[in-house]
């Protein structure tokens, strides 16, 4: 399908482009906050496995402070111990070790991509903005309630 014949018109807020973990995360964010939020991505379909699968405790505690650390620590992996060797300042090697969840790039979007359902915002694909037009209006721009910049298409 053609990337244009999907775009449609909106006014937003924030319109974040790319839904990757932090897209999504963003989008959710702001979803949450009550904020007009879109999201776009130029890709036809989410990811559906692998890439970021590693979750560090302080991700974990992110996560929890959106309500959505439970499901993670569910789905996920939980390593109580993993062992990680890494130069040290002496030249030599050291090893650190930590406790984390894995759980592959996929699933943590889906969790993500549920809460921000929920929220009424849900990934729009694929699109992909061809040029974005500020305004040159400086009075416009000063102004909190203008929508200054415009996506095309
Ligand atoms: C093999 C592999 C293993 C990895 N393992 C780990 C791991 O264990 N732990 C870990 O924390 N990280 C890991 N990473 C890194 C992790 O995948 C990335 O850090 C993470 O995906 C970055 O997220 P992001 O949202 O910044 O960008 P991305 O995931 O790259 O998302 C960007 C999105 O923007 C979209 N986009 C880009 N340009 C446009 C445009 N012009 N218009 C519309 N959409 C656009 C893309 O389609 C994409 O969906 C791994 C990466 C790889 C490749």
């Amino acid at each position: 399908m053609p990337l244009a014949a999907v775009a449609k018109e909106s006014e937003v807020d924030v319109l974040i482009i790319g839904a990757g973990p932090a897209g999504v995360m963003c989008a959710n964010a702001l979803a949450m906050a009550g904020v007009n939020v879109r999201i776009i991505d130029q890709r036809p379909a989410k990811v559906a496995a692998g890439q970021a699968d590693g979750i560090q405790p302080r991700t974990i505690e992110v996560l929890q402070s959106y309500g959505l650390g439970e499901r993670l620590l569910r789905e996920g992996n939980q390593m109580h111990m993993a062992a990680f060797y890494n130069p040290s300042p002496s030249g030599g090697i050291e090893v650190n070790r930590v406790a984390m969840v894995t759980l592959h790039q996929g699933a943590i979007e889906a969790i993500f991509l549920d809460s921000m359902k929920a929220h009424g915002v849900s990934v729009e694909r694929p699109i992909a903005p061809t040029s974005i037009e500020l305004s040159q209006s400086e009075e416009e721009l000063k102004d909190p309630n203008a929508i200054p910049s415009r996506r095309v298409p």
